[in-house]
Formats: C-alpha cells, sequence, structure tokens
C-alpha cells in the first residue's frame, strides 16, 4: 500500500486540509478498480471503523499476492467537515461557510457528456474542491463505493435500479437487511455523480460488473469493533466475489431471508406533525402493520390530549428513525419502506 496526503487549501491564509489516500496496485490489469471512500459527512463513523479493519486485510492479500484489482481508499474524504465544531457540537454534514451539503451537488456530466471538475487551484471554495478531487480519485473505477450511516438504521444501501439485482451481491455479503433502488438522482449526491460517469464511458451503455452506492451502515452510534470488522469482511468477501481479491473457490453468500429491497418511491417520509419530545414505539427492522402506533410527540406533558400519536399509514418496514429525541414540527421522525409505493415517483434526495 502505498499513501499520499494531498493538501486541499483553506479559503484563508494560513489554512489547509489533508486528504490521506491510500493504494493498492492489484496484479491483473483486467481485474476490476475499485474506489472506497468513508467519512464523507464527517460526522458519520461507522464507515470509517470498518475501514480500520479493511485496511490491514488487503495488505495482507497484497503480500500474499492475492490481490488482482487495482484499489484507492480514502478513509476521511471530508477533513473539512471533521474539522467544524460550534459551541463544542461536531457539524459534519452541512459546509458551515457554504451551507451546502458535503454530499450534494457534485458536478455531474452536462447533456454533451463533459464534466467539469475544479482544479486544486480554482478560486472556488474548498468544498467545491474536495468534491472535485474525489470524483477524480473514484474516477474510470466500475466499482464505487461510499460508506456512510443513518440517525438509527438497519444497514441498508442505495444503489441505481439498472445496477439491481447484479448488485445484490454487496447486499447478501454485507448482511445487509434493505436497499433503496433509485432511478432519477438524488441531488447530485456523490454516488449520482460516479454513476453518471460511469454511464458516460460504459461501452454502448452496458454496465455489467459495476456497482456504485451509498452504503449506509446502520445508524451514528452503531461503532463498535465487532460491527466494524463484520462489515470489513463483508467488503471483503464482496471484493473477493467481484475478482479484486483472488478467493479460489468462495461459495457466494445469499441474501437474508428477511431482505427487503424496494424502489425508493416505497419510502414514505414520516414527518412529525407537532414539535415535542419523542416516544418511540418501533424499532428500525420491525415489520409495522396499517394504523399501527409509531410514535407519540409530547407537547403539553401531563396535560390531557397533551401529546399526538402518530400512526402507519400502510404495511410496510421500519428502515431508519431520528437519533434525538426532540423534534421539530416537520423533521423527519421516521422512514418506513411502505409494502406499496408511498408516491408515484420521486426524484432528488430523501432529505437535505
Ligand atoms: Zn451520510
Amino acid at each position: 500500500m502505498k499513501t499520499e496526503i494531498e493538501t486541499i487549501a483553506g479559503e484563508t491564509p494560513g489554512i489547509a486540509y489533508q486528504l490521506i489516500v491510500h493504494r493498492f496496485e492489484g496484479s491483473d490489469a483486467a481485474a476490476p478498480r475499485v474506489y472506497i471512500q468513508s467519512g464523507l459527512h464527517a460526522d458519520e463513523r461507522p464507515g470509517v471503523a470498518a475501514m480500520h479493519f479493511l485496511i490491514p486485510m488487503l495488505e495482507k492479500a497484497e503480500a500474499e499476492g492475492r490481490l488482482l484489482g487495482s484499489l484507492t481508499l480514502v478513509p476521511h474524504a471530508n477533513p473539512i467537515g471533521a474539522a467544524q465544531h460550534l459551541y463544542g457540537e461536531h457539524m459534519g454534514r452541512f459546509a458551515t461557510g457554504t451551507r451546502t451539503n458535503f454530499n450534494r451537488d457534485f458536478p455531474v456530466p452536462d447533456e454533451s457528456g463533459v464534466r467539469l471538475l475544479d482544479q486544486a487551484s480554482a478560486p472556488v471554495f474548498a468544498e467545491r474542491r474536495l468534491k472535485s478531487r474525489l470524483l477524480e480519485l473514484a474516477g474510470g473505477c466500475p466499482i464505487v463505493l461510499d460508506l456512510h450511516c443513518d440517525d438509527e438504521g438497519v444497514q441498508y444501501i442505495y444503489a441505481p435500479e439498472q445496477l439491481w439485482p447484479e448488485m445484490s451481491d454487496l447486499a447478501a455479503c454485507l448482511d445487509a437487511e434493505a436497499a433503496l433502488l433509485w432511478d432519477s438522482g438524488s441531488d447530485r449526491a456523490f454516488e449520482e455523480a460516479a454513476f453518471e460517469e460511469m454511464r458516460a464511458r460504459a461501452p454502448n451503455g452496458n454496465l455489467t460488473g459495476h456497482c456504485v452506492t451509498t452504503v449506509e451502515l446502520r445508524g451514528q452510534n452503531d461503532v463498535d469493533a465487532s460491527l466494524a470488522r463484520k462489515d470489513a469482511e463483508g467488503l471483503y468477501r464482496f471484493l473477493q466475489g467481484r475478482g479484486v481479491v483472488d478467493a479460489g473457490a468462495i461459495q457466494a453468500p445469499a441474501l437474508r431471508e428477511d431482505f427487503v429491497g424496494k424502489p425508493i418511491r416505497h419510502v414514505d417520509m414520516v414527518l412529525a406533525p407537532v414539535g415535542g419530545t419523542i416516544l418511540f414505539h418501533v424499532t428500525p427492522g420491525d415489520r409495522v402493520q396499517a394504523d399501527q402506533l409509531l410514535a407519540e410527540i409530547i407537547v403539553n406533558p401531563g396535560c390531557k390530549d397533551g401529546s399526538v400519536e402518530i400512526r402507519a399509514a400502510q404495511a410496510g418496514y421500519v428502515l431508519t428513525r431520528r437519533i434525538r429525541r426532540f423534534i421539530r414540527m416537520g423533521d423527519n421522525l421516521l422512514k418506513i419502506i411502505g409494502d406499496t409505493a408511498a408516491v408515484a415517483s420521486r426524484k432528488g434526495a430523501l432529505e437535505d
């Protein structure tokens, strides 16, 4: 493994960020090239923890001559967001200087297939130059994994509908509980921008063997050694299955029996009808029936009619729930994958 530390200039004198890039050189030029990053939302740590265990596994494979494909790994994909604290609270999702979500507004190819990336010296904000650099590092790789997590949730992946069910091998190897299949963009998240680049360069539109995904490694607090090791082993098994690491003859794992894979229009974004204190009655991974009590929000503690009940609009599967227990009217309370479509179509990302 070779490590390079790149510098991203800050916007003001004296400020610079370091981007650590690890590279593995595979022995077979025909094997797939892989890009993996974690921590793009800098307050999401399960992916960083998984990388901690994955990297030594890849080093071992490299030392033993079993590494076929080349890999580029960026375990701290967002040093800008990692450094943002406001009165002691970490703010890793939005760039405080521009109010832009770190996983939106990535440059995508225009109608003529041209993608304009900001160069390192471009006179634009650091966050834009970082985004361009991450896409550049992932460029040309048929396998691109962006490791994230949700508030509280099961493990699930996003996948372009075009790459499903081929990408179900990733879900099976990770032992993921669910997949959301998208077909019309996500406000130019990293995954979408990487996929558009793949599509632009795929001969005859043939995307066989490609994989691009946002992996949601459960919730923000699901960071411990056993989960991180399990996720690293799952990623490694996936790389073996895709021929990036030579594994000999291995049995491909199957999807979980209770796996839920649905188009993203099935997701019911349950919003808080009032502000207050949340009492949840369901947890991620639960099956719910129509009209089942999902949560109460306490508005006036102890008073008659002092709380508001939220019930399921239809039968489905609880994917995620809010991590904090205080909520504003209009905030997202839960994501539920409905058995039938919750909306006719869904463009853009699920959340800001
Ligand atoms: Zn994220």
